[in-house]
């Protein structure tokens, strides 16, 4: 359900705080952050930094699910929150905080597009990206895992028999496997796919985030029927 295809919710040029630009991004910043939309519906993975810049410009309300109710905060009311926890030494090791001059704040893992209502894209992006997450960076032939410069992108049933460039069809090989399959199908090389290749319901890549413990809370907001 959820795309990250970027600049779907409002573009903002907002300035992070000085002391936070001053220190230059750091691994708390890249975190990613769940965009909802007005009705609360997961539209966009985002990174902290921007979800910062949205918060500033009061496009955006952190969203933090409290035991079973979500509870919302402005920008004010989340670093007052922040504090109150620094306070009470309640902080944890899955979670991600910023350290400014004068303050930290926790990095929030859900906001709320407050002036955003379109609907999330239903499609996953095909590219090579995600064709590499849906299989685990896994050679679909030899099972074995590579880094993504050592892989290729293999068509199951040749370009030249009419094989298309479809989630059907395209799957992650490594490159000794793709010279040894060259322009035959699976049988005809003798080679057998891992997986049936599919098209996913919703980016690999959320997937993945989904199955970390510091964004367990996404959980909430997107459906778990979806694989
Ligand atoms: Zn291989």
């Amino acid at each position: 359900m959820v795309s990250l295809a970027p600049a779907s919710p409002p573009e903002t040029s907002a300035d992070v705080p000085r002391s936070e630009c001053r220190k230059g991004p750091s691994a708390a910043l890249q975190s990613s952050v769940l965009a909802l939309n007005r009705n609360f519906m997961a539209v966009q993975v985002i990174s902290a930094k921007r979800a910062f810049c949205l918060l500033f410009k009061g496009q955006a309300e952190v969203v933090n699910v409290e035991g079973t109710q979500y509870c919302s905060y402005d920008f004010e009311g989340w670093l007052e929150l922040s504090q109150m926890k620094l306070s009470m030494g309640d902080r944890y090791d899955h979670e991600d905080w910023i350290q400014a001059v004068n303050f930290q704040i926790q990095v929030p893992r859900v906001i709320r597009l407050t002036c955003y209502d379109q609907l999330p894209k239903a499609s996953v992006k095909f590219n090579r990206r995600n064709i590499f997450l849906r299989d685990g960076h896994r050679c679909q032939y030899c099972g074995k895992r590579y880094s993504s410069p050592r892989l290729s992108l293999d068509h199951v049933l040749p370009k030249s028999r009419g094989g298309g460039e479809t989630w059907e069809n395209i799957v992650c090989a490594c490159l000794k496997c793709n010279v040894a399959k060259g322009g035959r199908t699976p049988a005809e090389a003798g080679m057998k796919l891992l997986n049936k290749p599919t098209k996913p319901k919703r980016s690999p890549l959320l997937n993945r985030q989904l199955s970390l413990r510091k964004y367990e809370c996404w959980q909430h907001f997107i459906p778990q029927s979806v694989e």
